[in-house]
């Protein structure tokens, strides 16, 4: 470890993985924080439980805000789990001087989202600090949800899975960018924030064989089948062209020089499912408005170990890794 903390330690990627293993899962060390879930399962296996605290920058960006995204992250993260989220809890510590009218804003985003999970805030906690002491508002959300479906870990992913991803990708990275920077494009880019648990609920009501989900947040889709190649002790071999991104994005992609596929998503996830119902899988995302570039984007292989390789459209190999150094801060 660095002697002090970097921007890059919270990017999602290795940095940010080293950060937690070296300090937090050294300290906190046990069974449920080692199988590194979107949400620990607790409970016999019968509740998911996440955290998830919220700094992005600036508070109201196209697609969504910093409420929506409150909501959207926790909740989704508890989806991920085969869970139904339902009870949430909400701090807040806000800024001296922030305006009642912005924060009223942003709790309506909330509730309105809560709606769409079927989730409920139960418990909160609200401080305001100095002028200067944070900026604007930070949100933590805490949730628990009922596990629908048991055994789902992105521990036990094997050959017998094929990886799909739920939409096109790179939105939310690419909007916060665009909102940042004040950037005017005439285009339609949105960030993708999104509750993911109607998409998860449509694949587990159809008893899709889901072995595995994690939504693609910070670090994006890279970190995700990253973090499955180590945890499951597999290879993933990806097929660049069939991963879907928008012109835009592929545009803020030259701009910033990173990758798609390391850009944040808030309402993009990957599955591994049973190779007999990746087609039907598929087939049910892409009942969803948001989810026309849902599409099988990998196979499972023991071509190397604990590795991802991007097959590109030039029919070209390379190693896909954990993205590193400062990618976009206050991204969510
Ligand atoms: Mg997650």
């Amino acid at each position: 470890m660095t002697k002090t903390i970097t921007l890059a330690h919270g990017n999602g990627g290795q940095e940010n993985n080293l950060l937690i293993s070296e300090v937090f899962y050294k300290a906190f060390k046990n069974d449920i924080l080692d199988k590194s879930e979107d949400a620990a399962i607790i409970h016999n296996g019968e509740l998911a439980f996440s955290t998830d605290s919220f700094t992005v920058s600036p508070l109201f960006f196209a697609g969504g805000d910093i409420g929506k995204l409150a909501v959207c992250g926790t909740c989704n993260d508890l989806a991920m789990m085969g869970a139904a989220p339902k009870y949430l809890t909400c701090s807040v510590i806000i800024e001296e001087g922030f305006e009642t009218r912005e924060l009223e804003k942003i709790v309506r985003s909330m509730k309105k989202e809560l709606e769409v999970n079927g989730a409920v805030i139960v418990g909160g906690d609200t401080k305001v600090v100095p002028k200067g002491s944070v900026d604007k508002i930070f949100i933590n959300t805490t949730g628990i949800g009922e596990v629908l479906k048991k055994g789902i870990s992105s521990n036990s992913i094997t050959k017998d899975d094929i990886i799909i991803v739920n939409r096109d990708i790179g939105c939310h990275g690419a909007a916060i960018f665009v909102a940042r920077e004040g950037i005017e494009m005439s285009s339609s880019l949105r960030s993708d924030c999104e509750s993911l648990f109607p998409q998860v609920k449509a694949l587990l009501d159809a008893n899709i064989d889901i072995t595995a989900m994690r939504d693609a947040t910070r670090g994006g889709v890279s970190a995700v089948l990253n973090e499955w190649a180590k945890q499951s002790n597999i290879c993933v071999e990806v097929e660049e062209e069939k991963i879907q991104v928008r012109d835009e994005v592929r545009g803020i992609c030259e701009m910033l020089g990173f990758e798609a596929t390391a850009l944040a998503n808030e309402g993009t996830f990957i599955l591994a499912v049973k190779k007999e119902d990746a087609l039907r899988a598929v087939e049910i995302l892409k009942t969803f408005e948001s989810c026309k570039g849902a599409a099988i984007i990998a196979n499972v292989t023991d071509a190397y170990t604990k590795k991802v390789v991007l097959n590109s459209s030039w029919g070209t190999k390379r190693f896909l890794d954990t993205p590193s150094g400062e990618l976009l801060p206050r991204i969510c």
